[in-house]
């Protein structure tokens, strides 16, 4: 079974401009459409079991609509594979109470994202939306590093997500992009925290540029190489490594490929593909 742990799709009414924009601002290939469909389509095609699917609020006054959306979503596709995560912003006044709705819905954990929402991943504010989020047993994904779409702003750090992590009690953190996009090699500052977990999306081989688009002419577009990827899940433990392909920015097919012919060896892929998601879902 391969579960795919970072995902993201769009209401279909929003999907192709949401897509559009974002593949313009970060000159990279979009691999599906965007809508829910095209997810169910890539997991075919990529051997996919189960998709969780991240949304972002970029607004404080988006929350509780998408929050009500997720849960809606979940009725219709989670047999089908796909569920969604919840969303908070930390600028949402009734991020207490909506957390609680979050669990109550059955939402598994939320997505929070620190460059999106403009806000240090160490602030006072996601600081109490980690330890609320940990009393619930909520899973908290969060990006973490640099973002593609947002050169130069730095709101997650791995100094910044340990100072947070070790303020709060016990929360099931995952670390995206392998625990700081482009920020690898600060990354071992999260290796004695045992409750941060790291996901794979978008940190091996090369970024894919956007049809016509020069701009990784200028600009490199590697990512981790299969070396520097090994040893990196080797320093966290496979045990804390979860797949994530970030669909539709990576073909989920092309991602799993790349992992699987990563070098690293069978006991650990079947950690990262499935027993890894498994225990934190409980599912
Ligand atoms: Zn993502």
């Amino acid at each position: 079974m391969i579960i795919d742990f970072h995902t993201h799709s769009f209401p279909d009414k929003i999907a192709e401009s949401a897509i559009e924009k974002l593949s313009r601002t970060a000159h990279i290939k979009a691999f599906a459409d965007g809508s829910a469909n095209g997810i169910l389509n890539s997991m075919a095609e990529g051997g996919i079991d189960i998709s969780v699917m991240l949304p972002v609020a970029v607004k404080a006054s988006n929350v509780e609509s998408m929050n009500t959306y997720s849960a809606q979503f979940n009725e219709m596709y989670a047999e089908k594979g796909i569920f969604s995560f919840g969303c908070i912003h930390p600028d949402y006044e009734n991020w207490k109470d909506e957390l609680n709705r979050v669990a109550q819905l059955g939402l598994k954990g939320i997505k929070i994202h620190p460059v999106y929402q403009g806000v240090n991943q160490n602030d006072i504010r996601y600081i109490r939306i980690l330890e609320k989020a940990g009393e619930l047993g909520l899973i908290v994904v969060a990006h973490a590093g640099l973002d593609i779409g947002f050169p130069g702003a730095v709101n997650s750090t791995p100094s910044m997500i340990a100072d947070a992590v070790r303020q709060v009690g016990p929360v099931k953190f995952v670390a995206a992009h392998m625990g700081s996009w482009m920020l690898w090699d600060e990354v071992d500052e999260l290796l004695s925290l045992p409750h941060v977990y790291v996901d794979t999306a978008f940190s091996l081989g090369i970024i894919t540029p956007r049809e016509n688009d020069s701009h990784y002419i200028e600009h490199t577009n590697a990512l981790m190489t299969d070396e520097k990827f090994c040893k990196l899940v080797r320093r966290f433990g496979a045990d804390r490594v979860l797949f994530g392909s970030d669909n539709p920015w990576d073909s989920q097919k092309e991602a799993v490929n790349k992992v699987k012919n990563s070098g690293l060896e069978q006991s650990e892929l079947d950690k990262i593909f499935c027993t890894n998601a498994k225990r934190i879902l409980g599912i």
